[in-house]
């Protein structure tokens, strides 16, 4: 046989793969378009929005890498567990991979089980065509064990990725920091052989210096969202926050820090993008990762104000501190593990009264009326976790549903059925209270 025969089936073969890959991009690109259109068309944008919602499109839409100072490595995460102040420590930049692409999905819809959940399809589909440059130039990934469904993640993705897995405690109690604290040694060292730096007292405490930068910003953020209603869109913030996915500590906190300050002078000059009276709705349960943002969006577009999100993609992403134990090296590694363990609300853990006293913190602080309950298909820690914060919810008077969701927009007419129901039942409910006051 000639070598020219051989080749014809090696190169066919080559070309329906291509094929596929400009396929998926260019399917991949109208996704991600259609949402960030919805979110820019939603009402009165800041243009101190646009940093934002700029990352989010060079990165799926025009497919570009992840913008890091020359010769920095990228390591992937997953789940608010991994502590980014170790990567940085070890002079590579984060890149935080959960993902919401309905493409990518219907993808690792095909590699992974069927029950597992959307968000590590997507991952599984990204991986699998390999098109996504912030996946595909990671020198590591970090994987945290926190589900069933990470878990397995974690195996795929080692298939192509040098993959480091983290495992995470069910409890809190002290014997659970202490384990936690080893699993960051040996972290700190793997990312050491990575990127050839070790990490130091000093490159720790500079790390921790930038997150904390990135925290202060995101708690005047929070804070101006809470005592300003209708300053800004819910649906504008949760793309705010999913942005820090892919832009560095710093230049995301630089973003953050102008959106304050053009806060702050539309505050005082009461410049609102909403009324004030809109029901004020408060999302919880499954990640919201971009672009799956169909449910803050149709809550925004029915009428109601997203006034809170408590996902771990919004604000639990970032919101808790690292409160040194004590100014050694080991003091600060013990605080990282202490600030992923004790405070975190995911429903992960064993005993989550901290998920109840969270939400009952915030159903306070932002005044919320009602209370959107997001499960993704397949996701059981959620679901699990639903009839407690539904009884709690009920002790508070405080009305909830539980909207079940999968990445496909199959289901929007449905949600948005749903979801219009709840925030005229609302309406309803405050304007007799509004006639009161009158
Ligand atoms: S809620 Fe689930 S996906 Fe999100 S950080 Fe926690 S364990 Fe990870
Ligand atoms: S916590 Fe839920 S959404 Fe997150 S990886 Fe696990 S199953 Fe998926």
């Amino acid at each position: 046989m000639s070598s020219t025969a051989i080749a014809n089936p090696v190169v066919a073969q080559r070309r329906r793969e291509e094929r596929r890959r400009q396929l998926f991009t260019n399917k991949s690109t109208h996704m991600t378009q259609k949402y960030l259109r919805r979110v820019r068309e939603l009402g009165d944008s800041l243009e101190h929005m646009e940093p934002f919602l700029d990352v989010l499109e060079r990165i799926y839409v025009r497919g570009e890498h992840v913008a890091v100072p020359r010769g920095t490595k990228t390591v992937g995460t997953y789940c608010v567990q991994v502590p980014e102040e170790l990567v940085y420590a070890a002079g590579a930049q984060p890149v935080k991979l959960c993902s919401g692409h309905y493409t990518a999905f219907s993808i690792g819809d095909d590699v992974v089980a069927r029950d597992a959940c959307p968000l590590v399809k997507a991952v599984a589909g990204f991986k699998q065509m390999g098109t996504m440059p912030a996946y595909e130039d990671c020198s590591l990934m970090v994987v945290p064990i926190t589900c069933d469904c990470k878990k397995k993640i974690a195996g795929l993705l080692s298939e192509t990725t040098p993959v480091h897995i983290l495992p995470v405690p069910a409890n809190k109690e002290d014997e659970d920091v202490e384990q936690l604290v080893e699993e960051f040694y040996g972290l700190a060292s793997v990312l050491t052989q990575v990127t050839g730096q070790a990490i130091t007292y000093e490159s720790l405490v500079g790390a921790l210096n930038r997150t904390g930068y990135a925290q202060r910003e995101l708690s005047r953020f929070l804070e101006l969202k809470r005592t300003t209603p209708g300053l800004l869109y819910g649906t504008h913030a949760m793309a705010a926050m999913n942005a820090s996915a892919y832009l560095g500590g710093d230049d995301w906190a630089r973003a953050m820090r102008s959106l304050n300050d053009a806060l702050v002078r539309r505050a005082h000059a009461g410049e609102l993008v909403t009324r004030k009276d809109l029901p004020r709705i408060m999302l919880t349960g499954s990640p919201i990762v971009f672009p799956n943002l169909k449910i803050p969006l149709l809550v925004e577009e029915m009428g109601g104000l997203v006034v809170a999100d408590e996902t771990c993609m919004g604000e639990r992403g970032m919101s808790d501190p690292v409160v040194p134990v004590d100014a050694s090296f080991d003091g600060l590694m013990r605080a990282l593990a202490i600030r992923a363990l004790r405070p975190c609300p995911c429903p992960t853990f064993a005993d989550n009264t901290q998920r109840i006293y969270r939400l009952r913190q915030m159903v306070r602080d932002y005044h919320v009326e009602g209370v959107i309950y997001h499960v993704l298909r397949g996701c059981l820690v959620y679901d699990y976790e639903y009839r407690l914060m539904e009884e709690e919810l009920e002790r508070l008077g405080i009305p909830v549903i539980r909207l079940e969701s999968d990445y496909t927009d199959q289901d929007v007419e449905q949600l948005r059925i749903r979801i219009e129901a709840f925030v005229e039942m609302i309406k309803l409910k405050k304007g007799p209270l509004r006639a009161m006051r009158s």
